[in-house]
């Protein structure tokens, strides 16, 4: 069953770009008319050392506008402001991924790791310079061996209270930082991450302010460093490799607001469990995940302006009986690969924005609340994770859509594919990112229960389901206001009721969480057998990824109500009411067999959804457009060859057009088109 709305009218996108650019509008537009210079726009075929030479000057200019400052200390120049920080390196994602990736190293990860984890000496010493760029620095976390469980990292660093100095050593080759940006090339300072040890015992990872290079660029005493070399995209950025041989670092070195070393080497914490201490000082560096999820949906757009806006213009096969070609947007399968995928940008980016508010102000407030803190990191987590794939799956149908257009360098989408690729893996590999989604859902339960086993009666968990997995969004008395007005027969109510949706959307997540958790305590108890407590996490890793994403889809649609609602003009409100309607019933028919499967579609209602999405698909067509001007790329970043060429294609086509008219040859050649009833084939190339 579908509802019969009233037909969508033309809308500003201007209208939408209001509410999409949300409370950072201010960063966004100051971005957009600062940075619209085709000096940040990308470039196509340089080889790498002119592209990181490029890169590096860039970055130099962009530290010049101010405009790196802005997650800083007002006492450094700063204003303090974590949402508009990320905003920043987001916009910049719009124009040379290479150099948002360099800024992201340099003022995100190197700059943030400075601020986050050292004390104001510290800061006052080197945050002046770091914001300048006068000291270009490194974030070296990875190592060749462990990149994803960082909590494992082999280097160590060994208090000698004899000299004060820590000693930093690389025991084996597996321990060699790698991947390290800023490395290969331009750093001369680096945080560290490493083993502390002091007194004889270990303390866990902490984080080290060691000097790589002199300012010749000459390698400090004791630190070998390696260059990554190329690779498959982000050809600007110069990634490298560290390792360190006995090399002294003084103890003020240490960035030691978690954890201290005295002068004779005692060791103080204000967090005694180690693995909390090292959560906690993760958890502080959470920025930079939000600015990759954010970035890769700033690229997603780019690709998605050039496929729309070229969509528009190429045309492919005569309509029968008819003087023209078809424009490749009119088909309802190109429709299929861009609409949905437009959807879902809009969906994620009222879930970023969102989660920009929450980083923004729980990392501004003036207590940490420990949960608000926790609910952070995986909305974090799992926002990036979605958000990176939705990247690389998106750039890829955008060039295809481009057909051989998209191929060519000049037109974007190439280095768009290349330069993105990665986003899946740095700051977090995707896989066990969703983990860590997965393990916050089920980790209230385990705190309410103590242990796998003593998770009491089923009836219980379920509440305690219901509980968590209604956890507040934004949104929250919204959706329960929509959710309380569907009518009770699932079949009564149209494919595009909105409480309908999110009711879906939420029962999936219950069930999933439910039967995961169900799942883990069988294997617990294991049926009289003790298992290995790997075994009963690993049986049923599929089952917790999918409480993940089920998880996710439901926070990012509760998101999108809630831009709506804050949509004033009615004729935006409506178009992204629809846009809205796309996004939950594409990822409804995605897993359309868990829903037939679990009977909360029947196969005709599944049917149904498919029929609502083609017409929405059509209902959506005339506003493609629109929904792509309203991201507000300005023209200069995109440097797309097919887009600067619009106007003369449309001309040719018109031109085009009219000789067709003239030599009557519509209706002959209508039977060109492989959708023609006759079903003759397209002419072979
Ligand atoms: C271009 C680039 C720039 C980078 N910049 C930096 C930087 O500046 N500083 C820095 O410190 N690091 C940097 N990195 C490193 C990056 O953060 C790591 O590559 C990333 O964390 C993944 O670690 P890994 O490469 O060891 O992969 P692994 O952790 O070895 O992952 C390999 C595969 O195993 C899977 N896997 C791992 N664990 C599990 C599990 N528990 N369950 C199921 N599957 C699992 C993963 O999903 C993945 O498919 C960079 C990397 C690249 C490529």
């Amino acid at each position: 069953m579908t509802s019969t709305p009233a037909p969508l009218t033309a809308v500003d996108p201007a209208r939408l770009t209001e509410v999409l650019d949300g409370r950072w509008a201010h960063v966004r537009r100051d971005a957009r008319e600062q940075l619209d210079d085709p000096k940040y726009a990308p470039v196509y075929g340089e080889s790498m050392a002119e592209a990181r030479a490029r890169v590096t000057r860039l970055a130099a200019d962009l530290a010049a506008t101010g405009r790196v400052a802005l997650g800083f200390p007002a006492a450094y120049g700063g204003s303090d402001d974590n949402g508009g920080s990320v905003v920043s390196v987001e916009m910049l994602a719009h124009a040379d991924l290479s150099l948002m990736v360099k800024a992201g190293v340099q003022w995100g990860l190197f700059g943030g790791a400075v601020q986050a984890l050292g004390t104001q000496s510290h800061h006052d010493r080197f945050l002046p310079d770091i914001i300048s760029f006068a000291l270009p620095g490194c974030f070296a976390m990875t190592e060749t061996g462990h990149g994803s469980d960082v909590q494992q990292l082999r280097t160590t660093c060994t208090y000698d209270p004899a000299t004060e100095t820590f000693d930093l050593h690389t025991p084996h080759e597996a321990a060699r930082k790698d991947y390290i940006g800023n490395a290969a090339q331009d750093g001369r300072l680096a945080v560290v991450f490493a083993q502390l040890v002091t007194q004889g015992e270990g303390r866990g990872v902490h984080a080290f302010l060691v000097p790589i290079r002199d300012a010749q660029g000459r390698p400090a005493p004791g630190v070998t460093i390696g260059d990554d070399g190329p690779k498959a995209g982000l050809l600007g950025v110069d990634n490298g490799r560290l390792s360190f041989d006995h090399v002294a670092v003084p103890r003020d070195m240490l960035l030691d607001r978690y954890g201290q070393v005295a002068a004779d080497g005692s060791y103080t914490s204000s967090i005694e469990n180690e693995t909390r201490r090292f959560f906690t000082m993760l958890g502080t560096l959470v920025r930079g995940r939000v600015s990759v999820g954010g970035s890769a949906s700033s690229a997603t757009k780019v690709a998605l302006e050039i496929a729309v806006r070229y969509g528009d213009v190429r045309r492919q096969f005569g309509a029968p009986g008819e003087d023209r070609e078809v424009v490749v947007n009119d088909y309802l399968v190109h429709q299929r690969k861009l609409l949905p995928a437009l959807a879902r940008t809009y969906a994620y980016s009222f879930a970023q924005e969102e989660l920009l508010c929450t980083l923004h102000d729980v990392q501004g407030a003036p207590d940490v609340d420990e949960r608000a803190q926790r609910e952070l990191e995986s909305r974090a987590a799992g926002l990036k994770a979605v958000q990176t794939w939705h990247a690389t799956a998106t750039i890829q149908a955008c060039r295809e859509a481009c057909g051989g257009a998209g191929y060519l360098a000049e037109n974007r989408l190439p280095a768009l594919k290349a330069d993105t690729d990665v986003f899946t893996t740095f700051e977090g590999d995707n896989t066990v990112l969703l983990q860590l989604v997965a393990k916050g859902l089920l980790t209230g339960y385990r705190d309410a229960f103590g242990s796998l086993d003593g998770w009491g009666r089923a009836a219980f968990v379920a509440e305690q389901v219901r509980e968590t997995v209604l956890e507040r969004t934004a949104a929250r008395s919204l959706v329960q206001r929509l959710v309380d007005a569907v009518p009770g027969r699932d079949e009564e109510v149209a494919v595009t009721d909105r409480g309908w949706q999110l009711r879906l959307f939420e029962d999936r997540e219950k069930h999933v969480l439910e039967g995961a958790i169900r799942r883990l305590r069988g294997r617990a108890a294991g049926a009289g057998q003790v298992r290995r407590q790997f075994d009963v996490f690993n049986d049923v890793q599929d089952h917790v990824l999918k409480t993940a994403t089920a998880h996710i889809d439901r926070v990012v649609l509760e998101a999108f109500v809630a831009g709506i609602d804050r949509t004033t003009d009615p004729a935006a409100r409506a178009l992204l009411a629809r846009v809205c309607d796309l996004y939950a019933l594409t990822t409804i028919e995605a897993d359309k067999g868990w829903f037939l499967e679990h009977g909360r579609l029947t196969p005709t209602r599944a049917k149904a959804v498919t029929g609502a999405v083609n017409d929405l698909l059509r209902e959506l067509r005339p506003h493609m457009r629109t929904l792509v001007d309203a991201f507000a790329v300005p023209e200069s970043w995109l440097n797309c060859a097919v887009l600067r060429e619009e106007p003369a294609r449309q001309e040719a086509m018109a031109a085009h057009d009219a000789s067709l008219r003239a030599a009557g040859r519509g209706a002959e050649t209508g039977t060109d088109d492989p959708t023609a009833t006759d079903l003759q084939l397209a002419p072979a190339q």
